[in-house]
């Protein structure tokens, strides 16, 4: 089991610097098996359905997702299928490369670990396709639309020291208490 890491803040600049990839045997190595094993529970114990590893102070080109699209969420299930939002069991993914399959935009709130307590409505491409390194070191590659597109595009920007305020609507912009009050 790892052990649950604290979540660096914007500001930090760790999270606007460029991850560096990860060879195979590196991905092999006990110290990146035990950071992957930490991200994991990181990323649970702050309720997250992904994790970068700069969003714990490692510039790497690693990260974690997992959404199971349930209790969490505090979405009903007309917002779920809005945001075409379905289970995405735990993974890893390592030096990914995404690009986006069409040029279809869908608009919605978002947040970030890293920008706790705020949201703010963003674009992202509605399909994405990537290829990464898996926790092997496999070679894999995904498909996804809606919301898991969305988590992927939000995870990968953190590798190459984006965050989603670089890419919102600045005007909808706003603590999170303010969005259930006015947005929602
Ligand atoms: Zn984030």
């Amino acid at each position: 089991m790892g052990i649950a890491q604290p979540i660096v803040q914007t500001g930090h600049p760790v999270l606007r610097a460029e991850g560096r990839e990860l060879t195979r045997d590196e991905i092999k190595s006990a110290e990146i098996q035990e950071l992957i094993e930490n991200m994991r529970e990181s990323m649970r114990l702050a309720v997250g359905v992904g994790l970068a590893a700069p969003q714990i102070g490692e510039s790497l080109k690693l990260a974690v997702i997992e959404d199971d699209a349930g209790e969490k969420t505090k979405l009903n299930q007309e917002q779920l299928n809005e945001r075409e939002r379905y289970p995405v069991p735990f993974h890893v993914l390592i030096n990914p490369v995404l690009q986006p399959v069409g040029d279809e935009k869908v608009d919605f709130f978002e947040g970030c670990l890293s920008v706790h307590g705020f949201a703010a409505r963003v674009a992202r491409y509605r399909a994405v396709s990537v290829t990464a390194l898996n926790e092997h070191g496999d070679e894999v590659s995904i498909k996804a639309h809606g919301w898991y597109a969305r988590i992927l595009q939000h995870e990968i920007d953190h590798l190459n020291g984006i965050l989603y305020i670089d890419r919102m609507y600045s005007t909808t912009f706003t603590n999170v208490e303010n969005k259930m009050r006015y947005w929602d």
